[in-house]
C-alpha cells in the first residue's frame, strides 16, 4: 500500500510512539474494563455478526500487524470507536442509522485503517509512555461513565476527561487517510464502496443540524465538506456495483430494536410497521416482531410468528436459537434442545446455537447433562481456544458435578480469556485449594498458576517502568 502524502514514515513515528505489543496490552486492559460495562452486548448473534463483517474487512489488509475484535455496545449515540491494539466498538444507533450493509462496512473500514495506520500510536508520538498510559486510563474511565453518569466515578472523571476528549480527535490528515485506506478495503472486500459517502453525508447533515449536539462520532472524526467531496471524486472514478445486504444484517438490526424501549413498545412498533407494509424485507420486521413479543411473554403469538418466518422460508441460525428460547421460556426443555440439535448440526459455524445448547442443557440440570456439557465445550474449545463463554459453560458444569478443581480451573480461562489476569490467579488458587482432582490435574493447576504469576510481576515491572 501507497504511503500517505505529507504523513511521516509508519517505521519512524513507530520508533517514538507505543510499540505494537504494548498497544495490544494497553487495548487488553481497557477492553477489561469495557466488557464489564452493562451495555456491553454479550449477545452472540450481535457479537458475531459484526465480527464477521469486520473479519472480511480485516482480511483484505496488507501485513495486519494486530488481531481484531469488534464489538457493539448497546447505545442511541451514533458513534464508532478504535481502542489501541485492534479493538474496534460500534453502539448500536450508528448500526440503526445506517440504511445498507455497505454503509455500516463503510464505518468499519474506516476504523480499520486508523488502526493500521496507527493512527492512535502516531497521535501520542511525541507523549511519553507514561503520560500515554495515564491519558489512556482516564480514556477508559470516560468510555465507562459514559453511559452511567450518576455513577461517582463518572463525576469525579469528567472535568479531567474533557480536556482528553479533545486531544482524542483525528486529525484532517488522519481522517483523509483513514477514508482512502477503508475505500480501498471495501472496494476488495466486495462492498458498495458508495456506502461510505452516503452515510458520512447523513451524518454531517445530522451534525449541522445540532451543532453542539453533534454525535460523539462527529466530535473524534472531524467531517467536512471537503472530505465528502474527496470520497465522492474517488468513488466517481471507479465502476459501479449493487450489493445486496446479507440476511444477518436485517435480522441484527431488527433484534437490536426488538430489545430497545419497553417489550410492549418494541411490539407495537414491529406491528405497526408489518401493517403499513413500509419494510424493505417482510422476514426483517416478523423476526423482530417475535422477538418483541418473546420479551413481552406473548408466546403463541411469537410462535405464530416463528410459523410464518418458515412459510417464507427464511433460513438463518438467528430462526432455530428464537424458536428454541420461545420453547425454554414455555419450561419445555427437552423441545429447545431437539431445535438446537438439529440447528447445530445445520449451521456447525453459528457460535450462538452452541451457547443455547450448552446453556439449554444446563438448565435441564441432571448431571448427565452436564458431563454433556463439559464434553461438548472442551471439544469446541480445541477450536476456539480463547472462547471466555465456553470456559464459562465448562466451569457451571463442573460446579453442577461437584468437581471443584476443574470448576475453578475452567473459571480462570474465561477470566483470563476476558483479560482478567489477576481473577484468574485467584480461581486458580481456589482451584488448588480444592484439593479434589488427581495428581496431574494438581500440576498442572501448579504449572498454569506460575506462568501466571510471572505473566502479572512482568507487567508490574513494566508499569513501574511507565510502560503499559
Ligand atoms: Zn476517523
Amino acid at each position: 500500500m501507497a504511503v500517505a502524502d505529507g504523513l511521516p514514515d509508519l517505521g519512524e513515528m513507530e520508533r517514538s510512539g507505543l510499540s505494537v505489543p504494548a498497544e495490544r496490552r494497553l487495548g487488553e486492559k481497557i477492553m477489561a474494563e469495557i466488557r464489564r460495562d452493562p451495555d456491553y452486548v454479550h449477545d452472540a448473534e450481535i457479537a458475531d455478526y459484526i465480527n464477521r463483517l469486520g473479519q472480511r474487512l480485516v482480511s483484505h489488509v496488507e501485513g495486519a500487524r494486530t488481531p481484531f475484535e469488534f464489538f457493539v455496545v448497546r447505545d442511541p449515540m451514533l458513534n464508532a470507536f478504535a481502542l489501541p491494539g485492534g479493538f474496534v466498538g460500534v453502539h448500536t444507533g450508528l448500526i440503526l442509522a445506517t440504511r445498507s450493509e455497505s454503509e455500516l462496512a463503510g464505518v468499519l473500514a474506516h476504523e480499520i485503517s486508523h488502526v493500521t495506520q496507527s493512527h492512535l500510536a502516531r497521535m501520542f508520538g511525541n507523549q511519553s509512555q507514561a503520560q500515554l498510559a495515564s491519558l489512556l486510563s482516564l480514556a477508559v474511565a470516560l468510555l465507562a461513565a459514559r453511559s452511567n453518569p450518576d455513577v461517582a466515578m463518572g463525576a469525579a472523571v469528567a472535568g479531567q476527561a474533557a480536556g482528553i476528549q479533545t486531544q482524542l480527535n483525528y486529525s484532517r490528515d488522519f481522517e483523509r487517510e483513514a477514508d482512502r485506506f477503508g475505500l480501498d478495503l471495501m472496494e476488495k472486500a466486495g462492498f458498495d464502496i458508495r456506502g461510505m459517502a452516503s452515510f458520512f453525508e447523513r451524518m454531517l447533515q445530522f451534525g449541522r443540524l445540532y451543532e453542539n449536539n453533534a454525535p460523539g462520532y462527529l466530535r473524534t472524526h472531524p467531517l467536512t465538506t471537503e472530505r465528502i467531496t474527496d470520497m465522492e471524486n474517488r468513488i466517481a472514478q471507479r465502476p459501479y456495483r449493487q450489493v445486496p445486504d446479507s440476511v444477518e444484517f436485517g435480522l441484527v438490526r431488527a433484534k437490536i430494536r426488538a430489545y430497545a424501549g419497553t417489550p410492549s413498545d418494541a411490539v407495537a412498533e414491529f406491528a405497526a410497521q408489518l401493517k403499513s407494509g413500509k419494510y424493505a424485507r417482510e422476514t426483517d420486521v416478523r423476526f423482530g416482531l417475535a422477538h418483541a413479543l418473546l420479551r413481552d411473554n406473548r408466546l403463541s403469538a411469537a410462535e405464530d410468528e416463528v410459523a410464518a418466518l418458515r412459510r417464507l422460508k427464511l433460513d438463518s441460525p438467528l430462526l432455530e436459537n428464537l424458536a428454541a428460547q420461545i420453547r425454554l421460556k414455555r419450561k419445555d426443555v427437552e423441545g429447545a434442545v431437539r431445535i438446537l440439535q438439529a440447528g447445530s448440526q445445520r449451521f456447525p459455524n453459528a457460535r450462538s446455537l452452541t451457547y443455547a445448547l450448552l446453556e439449554a442443557k444446563l438448565g435441564a440440570g441432571g448431571p448427565a447433562q452436564a458431563a454433556e456439557v463439559v464434553d461438548i465445550a472442551r471439544k469446541e474449545l480445541q477450536l476456539t481456544p480463547g472462547d471466555a463463554r465456553l470456559h464459562a459453560l465448562e466451569a457451571k458444569a463442573h460446579a453442577m458435578l461437584g468437581e471443584r478443581l476443574r470448576e475453578h480451573r475452567a473459571q480462570a480461562e474465561a477470566y483470563l480469556a476476558e483479560g482478567q489476569l489477576d481473577a484468574a490467579i485467584m480461581q486458580l488458587d481456589l482451584a488448588r485449594q480444592a484439593n479434589d482432582g488427581d495428581f496431574y490435574e494438581q500440576s498442572e493447576v501448579d504449572a498454569r498458576l506460575r506462568e501466571l504469576r510471572q505473566r502479572k510481576m512482568e507487567l508490574q515491572r513494566n508499569e513501574r517502568n511507565g510502560r503499559p
